[in-house]
């Protein structure tokens, strides 16, 4: 790479920063890829692994690995912390360590985290489920809530710990809340001693009247008579106004107040653009709406600078959702428009193509709706594996992942199950053991109760 070339900095390498990248393979110019982690990461597949079907390594392959046949990208690990747009200029701090990058490009595709509308401190009691961070915690979570319900002294002191309580009912709430249940219902069989996995109760709240959001009418009934078939209580027009480390406060459509008691909570219902979005708004004289999302001209460049592109979950474009084709398209999208214009040429508007969408609700189970078409079923499951086994990055992440839905989905196992006390209590501190009696006796569930 020689530095008279045009140089490309990327930042973010989710799907939009990785389709941008491979877009620029072969031109003429000198990209830079600058990610916070150092893996890619296959976001729709975070909740196999919170569940222990896969591991973490198959939908997070290291970004160095990924673009190692691309001799013009260099990578960077680092979080991109400030933007001199006037000079190009970027601020990266890479594990406490600056530097300044420059670029005559630069595409930015730093996503979106969990929204808590207003209420942050849910955090602590809720995790997301946006990073590999967050998916090893609720593993740990999830997984540590039964070893404690297997010492509880009865089944009022269990039942706190077996019941998980999952908040959104999109594709993200309605995917983990089959998961949860299948994996209580199904997976988990003659593994406690002191309690039947079976009796596990799995609810999934939201504050509108249906799951599903984004998917026609037939298809979201048809999910949520799955879920039910499933043993998931579906409660729908339920906000919930309170969270806490023993539980959930309710509000329902008519205005009454409950309390469902949930050691094990989990917040899918909302997102924010990355905080990244604002800070280059601010810098670069853009704007941003509600949601955080920076507006972008047609061709996903910024009004006076047309060097910068924002794209994927970051962009506010025609309305188009947060969903991974928008991102690989509109990243392919930014980074072909660079080349037109080294070649002298127009830019063009970015033209979504909606491919359809979709959602796994247990095995064997899904919904897809493509066009006027839609699916349910097997038939629905099947298209899901296969775009996802298509979709995946790297040949040996196809191989183990489809090896682990073998053994979790044809048989009962889930491999992944390794969980660390760092990350069942990673968001809290672990107060200092209390010990409740010195019989034996499994009596240490009041003891644990304060432990998140
Ligand atoms: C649990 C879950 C399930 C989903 N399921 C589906 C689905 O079934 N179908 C579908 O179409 N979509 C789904 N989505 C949405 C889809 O994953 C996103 O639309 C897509 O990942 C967005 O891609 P992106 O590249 O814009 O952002 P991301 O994939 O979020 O990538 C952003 C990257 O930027 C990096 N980054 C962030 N800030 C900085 C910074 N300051 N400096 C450097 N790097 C930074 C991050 O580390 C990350 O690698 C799901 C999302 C989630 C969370």
């Amino acid at each position: 790479m020689t530095s008279e070339r045009h140089k490309v900095v990327i930042v973010g390498c989710g799907f939009a920063g990785l389709f941008a990248a491979r877009a620029l393979k072969r031109a003429p110019v000198e990209v830079v890829v600058i990610d916070k982690t150092n893996h890619h990461l296959f976001q729709p597949l975070l909740y196999q692994v919170a569940t222990g079907v896969l591991s973490e390594g198959d939908i997070a392959p290291p970004i160095r690995d990924v673009l190692r046949h691309q001799s013009n990208v260099s990578v960077m690990l680092g979080e991109v912390v400030d933007v001199e747009a006037a000079n190009r200029v970027l601020t990266v701090d890479t594990l406490g360590h600056a530097t300044r990058v420059s670029y005559d490009s630069l595409i930015v595709a730093t996503g979106a985290s969990s929204s808590y509308f207003g209420h942050d401190e849910y955090a602590r009691h809720a995790p997301g489920m946006k990073t590999i961070d967050d998916a090893l915690e609720l593993r740990g979570r999830i997984f540590g809530a039964l070893e404690i319900a297997e010492l509880a002294p009865d089944a009022i002191a269990r039942e706190p710990w077996l019941t998980f309580a999952i908040v959104g009912a999109g594709p993200t709430g309605v995917e983990l809340a089959g998961q949860i249940a299948e994996l209580c219902r199904r997976a988990l069989s003659s593994n406690f001693r002191h309690f039947d996995p079976k009796s596990a109760r799995v609810i999934l709240l939201d504050g509108v009247d249906h799951v599903l959001g984004p998917f026609p009418e037939r298809l979201r009934r048809h999910a949520q008579r799955d879920l039910e078939r499933l043993g998931v209580e579906v409660r729908l027009s339920t906000q919930v106004v309170g969270v806490d480390d023993e539980g959930l406060d309710i509000k329902s459509a008519d205005g009454a107040t409950g309390r469902i008691a949930a050691r094990t909570k989990i917040w899918a219902a909302g997102v924010q653009a990355s905080p990244l979005g604002r800070l280059l708004a601010e810098r670069a004289g853009a704007t941003v709406d509600r949601a955080g999302r920076v507006e972008v001209q047609p061709d996903c460049s910024l009004p006076g600078h047309p060097e910068v592109f924002v794209v994927g979950d970051l962009m506010a474009l025609n309305g188009l959702g947060g969903v991974a084709e928008v991102a690989m398209q509109s990243g392919h999208h930014a980074a072909r428009t660079i080349t037109r214009r080294l070649r002298g040429r127009e830019a063009k508007p970015f033209r979504y193509l909606d491919l359809g969408t979709m959602a796994t609700i247990a095995r064997f189970r899904a919904v897809v709706s493509v066009g006027r078409l839609r699916f349910t079923g097997f038939l629905a499951w099947v298209m899901w594996l296969f775009v996802h086994v298509a979709f995946m990055t790297g040949f040996k992440n196809r191989v183990a992942a489809v090896a682990n839905w073998a053994v979790a989905f044809l048989g009962r196992g889930r491999r992944q199950r390794t969980i660390t006390k760092q990350q069942a209590l990673a968001r809290t501190t672990a107060p200092a053991p209390q010990i409740v009696n010195t019989n034996g006796s499994p009596a240490v569930a009041q003891a644990t109760a304060s432990q998140r």
